[in-house]
């Protein structure tokens, strides 16, 4: 059994331990781990501690995907609830479909009786509105919301410093494969606006015979390269999972155009090996990782994508 979780999963992971060590399903691990992460107002990335798009409103994006069966649900640019992971998990459940978006995921939220929650907190309006103040004219601010929001976005978004996501793999008693994904996105994000955390392939991907993978950082950079399918597919195919990260580390680093920048890919295989790389970002990345051995959830640095490249890393074993 493993489970490791990105920085940001440390309200969670211990409860999502507990549960693998007690022998549940891998979901049935993660999804309460996550949702301890999306209450908890100091994780500023992920339901109530997140960012607002550009017009001050929170949009959730989540996922949850076992890879045992390859069934995953998905939520996008949900609005007012904090609980997208289970929702995410009951679009998979119960629904002839895979993800939902907007408005209609917030009406089966309704449906399942999840509340439709206070989900700005009032720093985070405040940091956005003084944000937005510095950048717009005057004319601009007269009018806002009524005035166009793309020149604002490249004014004043800097992902690099507002955004991360949870992300939770694990391997549970059973050998299933499992991940889930739960984030507010960029802040001041374009409204609508899709990160890779609720696209399958982009920022997560399970299959119980090879492993799993789940990316944070640049959505905009794993949705093109399809960054977590390419680390699964590769080990199918034969490769070790460093090869299958020498080989995803690649296809993002050969990106030139477009929104460039730091992508972090958290990987496990089908033998409970895992790994955490480090592709461009400057800080230190740190992530958490729990096994039976362990004991208890314990806190590592990411390995930089460089040394992964050149053969300066431990081999797994
Ligand atoms: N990958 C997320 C997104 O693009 C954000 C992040 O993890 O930093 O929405």
């Amino acid at each position: 059994m493993i489970v490791v979780g990105n920085c940001e999963s440390w309200p969670g992971i211990e409860t999502t331990a507990r549960h693998l060590q007690q022998g549940a399903h891998g979901l049935d691990a993660l999804v309460p781990g996550l949702s301890l992460v999306e209450a908890e107002a100091k994780v500023r990335s992920v339901g109530y501690g997140g960012w607002p798009n550009l017009l001050g409103e929170m949009e959730f994006d989540a996922s949850v995907m076992n890879g045992t069966t390859r069934d995953y649900g998905a939520v996008a640019a949900v609005p007012m609830t904090l609980e997208v992971t289970r929702l995410a998990r009951a679009v998979l459940e119960n629904l002839p479909h895979t993800m939902l978006v907007g408005e209609g995921a917030r009406r089966y939220a309704d449906e399942l009786g999840l509340a439709r929650d206070p989900v700005l907190l009032e720093h985070s309006k405040e940091v956005w509105w003084r944000k937005l103040e510095d950048v717009m004219t005057p004319e601009q601010k007269d009018a806002f919301p009524n005035t166009d929001l793309a020149p604002l976005t490249r004014a004043i978004t800097d992902p690099e410093k507002v955004r991360d996501t949870t992300v939770f793999l694990c391997k549970d008693s059973r050998n299933n494969i499992c991940t889930a994904t739960s984030t507010s996105g960029w802040a001041w994000k374009y409204p609508g606006r899709v990160g890779d955390s609720p696209i399958p392939g982009a920022g997560f991907y399970a299959d119980s015979r090879y492993g799993g993978a789940a990316c944070t950082h640049t959505g905009e950079m794993t949705m093109r390269c399809s960054t977590a399918r390419t680390v699964v597919l590769a080990m199918k195919l034969g490769m070790s999972l460093d090869d299958a990260l020498r080989l995803a580390v690649t296809e993002l680093q050969e990106l030139k155009s477009g929104y460039t920048g730091g992508v972090v890919i958290h990987a496990i295989d089908a033998a409970g090996h895992h790994r955490v790389i480090n592709v461009g970002c400057e800080e230190d990345i740190i992530y958490w990782i729990w096994t039976p051995q362990l004991g208890k959830p314990v806190k590592q640095q990411a390995l930089k994508a460089e040394d992964l490249l050149t053969g300066r890393v431990e081999a797994l074993s």
